[in-house]
């Protein structure tokens, strides 16, 4: 196993105007864990997975994915170089079938300028890809199934399929377990435990209970300021958390 991190940001800002959404945050991902990323409203967390996904790009500060420098990269290519996002707002497709929706998906790695080819090897890798997505997130039993008639925990399972379906080795999952009821999350927490096996995770997610099943490191923000960032129970533990935010 690599000891270097598959993700490294450093000194990461993000100023919109005069408001610093992101300041100075600093965070590693690691295959085989999964860091979590909490915080009230507003705190950055969707900005900050925005700066690592290079959906926005930052006002200071680097990211290296595999160790290179990915700073300023096109989200695609960021994508292409291996980091897979869920957006809150879906992509999915509603008329298509779920496993329509992973092949396609799939096909979204293959880079613009080579699609024309579709020689057998991609369509291969791709269907391949797709396959490997369905089965992972446990949607072999609704492929023929239009997205539309699936339920809001199925879409979601649909969702990471189709951001696994692209091969990556790094995911960033901005509040998976949204609206999920108790069994629709219990799911969707299986579902990570099973990913984590295959990536390094950061999970931006309000759900405390799944937080702290899930998470090997836990990094709390508020303000746009890493305010602790350690084990979960590290963070549990200390003073600023729970008087800043878990209120205990
Ligand atoms: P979180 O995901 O933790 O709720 P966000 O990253 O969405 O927080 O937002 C952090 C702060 O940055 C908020 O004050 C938000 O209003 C502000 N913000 C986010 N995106 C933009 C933008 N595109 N333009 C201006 N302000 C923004
Ligand atoms: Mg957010």
């Amino acid at each position: 196993m690599s000891t270097e991190a598959l993700l490294s940001a450093r000194k990461l800002t993000k100023r919109f105007g005069g408001l610093a959404a992101v300041q100075d945050v600093t965070l590693d991902l690691w295959r085989e864990r999964i860091h979590a990323v909490i915080g009230p409203n507003g705190a950055g967390k969707s900005t900050l997975t925005n700066l690592l996904s290079g959906d926005i790009a930052p006002s200071t500060g680097t990211v290296a994915l595999g160790g290179r420098d990915v700073t300023g990269w096109s989200p695609e290519r960021i994508s292409r170089a291996g980091l897979g996002r869920s957006y809150q707002k879906t992509n999915i497709f509603l008329p298509f079938t779920v496993w329509e929706n992973i092949r396609l998906a799939a096909q979204s790695r293959t880079p613009h300028a080579l699609r024309w080819l579709t020689l057998a090897d991609s369509v291969g890798a791709a269907n391949e890809r797709a396959e490997r997505a369905l089965e992972l997130a446990g949607l072999q039993h609704r492929r023929g199934h239009v997205a539309a008639a699936s339920s809001h925990g199925e879409q979601r399972q649909l969702e990471i399929a189709m951001t696994l379906a692209t091969g990556p080795q790094v995911l960033l999952l901005d509040e998976p377990l949204a609206g999920m009821g108790t069994a629709e999350a219990e799911r969707m927490v299986q579902l990570l435990l099973r990913l984590k096996k295959e990536h390094a995770i950061m999970l931006v997610e309000h759900d405390m209970d799944a937080v702290f099943t899930l998470a090997d490191h836990l990094t709390v923000m508020v303000n746009g300021q890493v305010i602790a960032s350690g084990t979960p129970a590290q963070v549990r533990a200390d003073a600023n958390v729970q008087s800043a935010y878990l209120g205990e």
